[in-house]
């Protein structure tokens, strides 16, 4: 977690902090999740794990694989940038490319992992994954001297992050750690377009419909329909946060303005963060001295191909 004085003052927050995930091992926060949900599987006496990826899961699950020495199928959009499909191969892991998107790849585990002897690794599938997002929650308390900052902006696609946080507040406050009833508001951004759980918000709906063609060059947020979107609706709505979408072209500028005010390099999930905060300020809905958290999930190094492009 760390303080963004300049970023701060660009934008007009006294105290905005960074939650800097792109320093995991693979660049991703998705090496919580994977690194604890492997550990558990391997204990357990699986040796064959798959999963559907929109890039950084193939990766984490592919790295941690490895290290564990167990056998790993990765399914993959054929479009997603090539730095996510080298690092899976690389770790020996097989690699599926499929034309469409994280929900066809998933669909192809669901089909396939009986008949081959797969366990499936997707989100909220095995209950692991979670757990070690957790981790977040429990960080941020820590890192703030066990109390939580007032506005959490979260870029959102199948949610675990978002989830995983919100148990963590939940078991925070039970184990006596922190004070009850003082979690922050959580914000969640998608793209404009693939924004389901944005729409669903907005709708007061309690599930969320599957978007159609989704499209973004934020793959981490190219998730049309997520098992856990009640869940997500759920923590938004009672944190009293909100849902915010921002367009490709705000999201990879925001990641330049990111970079530029911080020297963090962000993935364009992260830039997303960005985008959002400046939205919300528009609309009135953060204090100027309120404590607010961008999370950058990933590190920009795997998206050189979407981060070439300097929008005006
Ligand atoms: C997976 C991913 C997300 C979305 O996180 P969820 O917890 O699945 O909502 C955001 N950013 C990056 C970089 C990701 O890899």
């Amino acid at each position: 977690l760390r303080a963004a004085p300049r970023l701060g003052s660009w934008t007009g927050f006294s105290r905005l902090l960074i939650k800097d995930e792109s320093v995991n091992p693979t660049g991703s926060f998705k090496a919580r999740g994977l690194s604890a949900a492997v550990t558990a599987a391997a204990a357990r006496g699986v040796t064959k794990l798959a999963i559907p990826t929109a890039g950084n899961a193939g990766g984490a699950l592919a790295a941690y694989a490895a290290a564990a020495g167990l056998e790993c199928h990765v399914f993959m959009p054929r479009d997603t940038p090539v730095a996510f499909q080298l690092e899976v191969r690389s770790c020996g892991a097989r690699l599926e490319l499929v034309d469409g998107l994280i929900s066809d790849c998933g669909r192809i585990v669901g089909e396939r992992q009986e008949a081959m002897g797969w366990f499936d690794m997707s989100t909220l599938k095995e209950p692991y994954r979670v757990e070690g997002k957790k981790t977040m929650g429990y960080e941020l308390a820590e890192q703030l001297g066990w109390e939580l900052p007032d506005v959490v902006i979260y870029p959102t696609g199948g949610g675990t992050g978002l989830i995983g946080m919100w148990k963590a507040f939940e078991e925070m406050e039970q184990l006596g750690w922190i004070e009850p009833g003082r979690r922050p508001r959580m914000v969640s951004v998608q793209a404009a377009g693939c924004a389901p759980i944005v729409r669903a918000f907005e709708a007061g709906a309690e599930t969320a419909q599957p978007w159609q063609d989704a499209q973004t060059v934020a793959s981490g947020l190219r998730v049309p329909g997520a098992v856990g979107d009640f869940l997500m609706l759920r923590a938004l709505r009672e944190s009293g946060g909100t849902a915010v979408a921002v367009s490709d072209d705000e999201l990879i500028a925001a990641s330049h303005d990111f970079a530029r005010h911080t020297g963090i390099f962000p993935a364009p999930e992260g830039g997303a963060t960005l985008a959002a905060l400046l939205r919300l300020k528009e609309q009135d809905q953060v204090e100027a001295d309120e404590r607010v958290v961008l999370f950058n999930t990933g590190s920009g190094y795997k998206y050189l191909e979407t981060l070439n492009h300097f929008p005006q």
